[in-house]
């Protein structure tokens, strides 16, 4: 869809005029125009094509030339001619937070600004403060804006926008007059990496809880704030988050709730349900002409667009719209499905607890086992055992489980893949344990041919249960191995090996449409947290969001088996291998 494209367009020439100074009716206007195509359900190309695009209100003559002449060149003369009217690196200046076109207009005007560096040093001289309409305040802000950008990718993990909404939401909830308090956006749907918190509050006190909001104590900076919706840079657990408040009437609150969850595409999908059946949906709700359909409950905008309702996790235009028409949602995962934690660390290896208190910690979480898998000898800075100090762990192991009662303590080991391909440990050994996760934890940059043929390899060895964090990667921080993929899942069919979800936020490790490939190809997945500590435990919630994102139910999750059945499906690959 060229629709979105078209949208930016039409508010960049608008930011442009603005700080240009140009007539403010032509500059609404342009606005106006973007905000219209972003709304359109349908393809604006097609629209365009069947004629039905002059039909929708609000696209004069000139805009939809301009629209025409993008469809058949990819640009717009206009855009271009207002690009050349400025220097290229100001629109930068329009990615910090707190700075709007008019900030521009005035830092590039009087300052002869247009870079962020330049601004930078502007703030730093005194000389941003000193002009009209900034001051000390608003110049500290940018500056800390700029901070901000320079420090990340503007995009933060899901645990630390979890972190960020606890905050804002409890301390929401607290000030009274809130009828209904909800997160939306991304992180709602769990997406592995989260822009800005979206909260969304129903009340009949919009002003007095965005100015409450706004002057929290936990506020660095105030981005926006208006009657019903309050923006602003929040201090969460180190790192800044962005963070949106917005009240609704509780009337249109299902709707809200719906429309700002999105994603974007599931919810272009469902307008053009609407559309077909002469239904209006917006923010507010589903309308039939004047008359309101659905609004305050979100599973009635649903139900009344003839699906079934749809969990926010699986809300990505990923053929869950046409799954609910027909009534073959996948009936997901949930967390008390989980019936123990696979990948564990103690303190004989890298962890900070001992097996006995892991243990029960696992039991008070209602689990019926866990199973402890500390690294290999070859992990020297995670004080990886030697077969020796293995041999003498099962030994621990075995007596505990008898002593603990109310859960069954397995033996296992995280082993090492080692570069050429052998696990750390002889299979004699391996033999020993009940569970054995294989990882890649060093040579993560080597090729593609290398590193998959090393995981290949390891889920050829009949005592091999599962390959942890199969990609590598850490968010934010180290990108993903460069595997093939699929080859891997193939394989993991082939040899009944599982697939790791690694829990760890940091990880997500499979992500989401990896999940899928491999359930789609019948391979079973593991959860695990890769715990350090009794707190660790607690990050299954994380792994099994990114399962419900891949569309798992219970049946394609390991950990969702009883102890009996993880034994057996042990036993049966080493038969069928040895
Ligand atoms: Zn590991
Ligand atoms: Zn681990």
């Amino acid at each position: 869809m060229k629709n979105i494209v078209i949208s930016q367009l039409f508010g960049q020439m608008a930011d442009i005029m603005e700080i240009l100074g140009d007539d403010r009716f032509r500059i609404n206007s342009y606005r106006k125009v973007g905000r219209i195509i972003s709304d359109i359900p349908s393809d604006v190309e097609t629209m365009l094509a069947a004629g039905q695009l002059e039909k929708i209100p609000g696209l004069g003559r000139s805009s939809l030339a301009k629209i025409q002449e993008f469809v058949k060149t990819g640009k717009i003369t206009a855009h271009q001619q207002l690009l050349a009217k400025i220097p290229p690196t100001l629109l930068e200046l329009l990615t910090i937070p707190g700075m709007g076109p008019k900030g521009v207009k005035v830092v590039y005007e009087k300052l002869k600004v247009t870079k962020i560096g330049e601004l930078k040093k502007a703030i730093e001289s005194g000389s941003v403060a000193q002009l009209s309409g900034f001051g000390e305040k608003k110049a500290a802000a940018i500056a800390r804006g700029i901070n901000f950008l320079e420090k990340s990718t503007g995009r933060i993990r899901i645990d630390q926008a979890g972190a960020a909404a606890d905050i804002v939401s409890n301390f929401l909830s607290s000030i009274g007059g809130i009828q209904n308090i909800q997160t939306a956006g991304s992180l709602r749907r769990y997406a592995e990496t989260i822009g800005d918190v979206d909260i969304l509050v129903a009340s009949k006190k919009g002003e007095e809880i965005i100015q409450s909001f706004t002057e929290a104590p936990f506020v660095q900076e105030v981005i926006a704030a208006g009657p019903t919706k309050g923006s602003a840079m929040i201090d969460a657990e180190a790192a800044p988050v962005h963070v949106d408040v917005r009240v609704v009437p509780k009337e249109s609150f299902g709707a809200a709730a719906q429309y700002f969850t999105g994603s974007k595409q599931h919810n272009v999908r469902l307008r053009e349900i609407a559309v077909k059946a002469k239904l209006k949906l917006n923010e507010y709700g589903l309308f039939k002409e004047d008359k309101i359909l659905a609004g305050p409950i979100e599973e009635e905008i649903y139900q009344k667009l003839g699906l079934d309702y749809i969990n926010p996790l699986l809300r990505e235009d990923r053929g869950e719209v046409e799954a609910a028409k027909i009534n073959s949602l996948p009936s997901v995962i949930k967390l008390n499905d989980i019936k123990g934690d696979l990948h564990v660390h103690t303190n004989a290896s890298d962890g900070n607890c001992s097996i006995s208190a892991i243990a029960e910690a696992a039991k008070t979480l209602g689990y019926k086992y866990i199973c402890i898998t500390d690294h290999s000898q070859s992990s020297t800075i995670a004080n990886g055992l030697s077969p020796k100090r293995l041999v003498n762990q099962i030994k621990q192991i075995r007596k505990l489980d008898e002593q603990i009662k109310g859960i069954t303590i397995l033996a296992g080991a995280e082993v090492d893949i080692l570069a050429d391909s052998s696990m750390d440990f002889d299979n004699k050994l391996l033999c020993d344990l009940d569970f054995v996760i294989a990882a890649i934890h060093s040579g993560l940059a080597s090729s593609r041919k290398k590193v998959t043929k090393r995981t290949l390899k390891a889920m050829d060895n009949p005592f091999v249960n599962c390959i942890a964090h199969p990609t590598g990667r850490l968010i934010g921080q180290r990108e993903p191995m460069d595997i093939d993929i699929a080859a891997v899942i193939k394989h993991a069919a082939e040899t009944s090996t599982a697939l790791e979800i690694n829990a760890n936020p940091w990880r997500l490790d499979l992500k989401d449409i990896h999940c899928r490939m491999a359930i789609d190809a019948k391979v079973k997945l593991e959860i695990g947290t890769d715990a350090h500590s009794i707190e660790g435990l607690a990050l299954m919630k994380y792994g099994v969001a990114t399962a419900t994102r891949g569309w798992a139910t219970k049946e394609n999750i390991l950990n969702t088996f009883s102890t009996a059945k993880i034994k057996s499906w042990v036993a049966k690959k080493r038969k069928a291998l040895s």
